[in-house]
């Protein structure tokens, strides 16, 4: 039963994810002709047809990667690899700890092996045939080398002290596992910006009199308590321009990509970062942050349940062995086929990340200037190839950010 309802969504997901994609492929072919009204004076024909070119790139590699990802689910799953690769552990390792431990990481490098062409496509490939992509192959090997081994230093001791949890904390192991869960993820919010985010690139103190005066004004307007404003050297890897802020408590900080003010004018960059503090006051960041909790409880009671289950192995192409713990294979399937059924709650999470968008672009027009906005998002749709003209049920499905049009309009009507 449960394998058919599997395939079922399975099957759904592809067809939905493939129907958005196309529909969004051709949404930007029809209007690659000509630059929508309201970006006339501002955007080059040929801006938007590289924008219109970028997209398609982009839309048609994640469909290559829906189909193939699929098919690894499938292939680890119903046809049995997943049981083909606990199998082989198990007359390799006599260890519980160690052969479940080696179980997640086998299929986490399966995941990497898989994800791997895709990336090389989107960086070597599609990025850099749009001149965004700035890194060298030796930075990207450093990277995943480096990516890798920052994984295994967190991952490993979360998996161990969950399995840990699963094995020895009876009935009631998924309210432990949940708190692990918690505090892991807190403690890496805390230390991403001092520890994590440094070992990748520089970030160098603001050296620029006139805007850290600005900002400094502006965040003292919002009331926000600034511990530190940072510019990284994201050119290194990428012409794609951002600012974000991280961190909680005194390791809150301001971080600009040297990218974005290499762009934008100052009443730009303000503006932005206007908006960006508008995610702080409303709290924008600690509410995902609580759902993704309430979220994360949500699945571990549904896991907890799922564990004891025989056919949910069974079902799924893997014979749980007697006499051993099956809690990395219940733990590996459920990350698995997950996202199958999750897949569905996309449309909402996206509604809800562009209500608050609008949100913090309200936010920016009180304390600083909507002008200003508009002509920073206008360069960061230019410069960034982003369409200006996606397909609307792909737009509502899928993005985080609503349409340029959309949010020029409403920042016009703002006051
Ligand atoms: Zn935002």
């Amino acid at each position: 039963m449960f394998t058919l309802l599997f395939l079922v969504f399975l099957f759904a997901d592809i067809t939905l994810r493939l129907w958005l994609g196309i529909r969004q492929i051709r949404h930007v072919a029809r209007h690659r002709g000509e630059v929508p009204p309201e970006f006339f004076d501002r955007i080059s024909l040929r801006s938007h047809q590289r924008a219109a070119d970028y997209t398609h790139g982009k839309v048609q590699i994640s469909l290559v990667e829906t189909i193939t990802e699929a098919a690894v689910l499938i292939g680890l799953t119903l046809l049995g690899g997943l049981q083909f690769i606990d199998l082989k552990l198990g007359q390799l390792i006599d260890h519980e700890m160690w052969r479940q431990l080696a179980l997640i990481g086998s299929i986490l490098l399966v995941m990497g092996i898989v994800g791997l062409p895709f990336t090389l496509w989107r960086k070597f490939g599609l990025e850099a045939r749009f001149g965004f992509n700035r890194m060298s192959f030796g930075l990207f090997v450093s990277d995943t080398l480096k990516g890798l081994l920052v994984a295994a230093v967190l991952g490993l001791p979360l998996a161990a002290g969950v399995l840990w949890l699963m094995g020895n904390t009876g009935a009631y192991w998924h309210w432990w596992a949940w708190g692990a869960w918690v505090v892991f993820n807190v403690l890496v919010i805390w230390l991403f910006p001092t520890v994590i985010a440094p070992l990748f690139n520089k970030f160098t103190p603001l050296n620029d009199p006139d805007l850290s005066q600005r900002i400094h004004a502006l965040a003292q307007r919002c009331g926000f308590a600034i511990s530190g404003l940072f510019v990284m050297d994201g050119s290194k890897r990428s012409a794609h321009g951002n600012a974000y802020f991280t961190g909680f408590g005194r390791s809150r900080r301001i971080v600009f990509f040297d990218t974005l003010l290499s762009k934008l004018t100052g009443d730009e960059v303000e503006a932005v970062l206007a908006h960006e503090l508008g995610h702080f006051k409303y709290r924008h960041i600690a509410k995902r942050l609580v759902v993704s909790f309430v979220l994360a409880l949500v699945f571990f009671q549904v896991l907890g349940w799922l564990s004891q289950q025989v056919w949910f192995y069974t079902d799924l192409g893997v014979i749980p062995q007697l006499g051993r713990p099956n809690d990395a294979l219940a733990l590996i399937l459920f990350f698995l086929v997950m996202p199958v059924f999750t897949f569905w709650i996309t449309p909402l999470v996206s509604l809800m990340s562009r209500r608050d968008e609008f949100q913090a672009d309200q936010f920016a027009a009180q304390q600083s200037s909507a002008q200003a906005l508009i002509s920073a998002l206008v360069k960061l749709y230019d410069d960034n190839a982003a369409t200006l003209t996606p397909d609307p049920v792909h737009s509502a499905f899928y993005d985080s950010h609503p349409p340029a049009a959309l949010r020029i309009k409403k920042l016009k009507h703002a006051h």
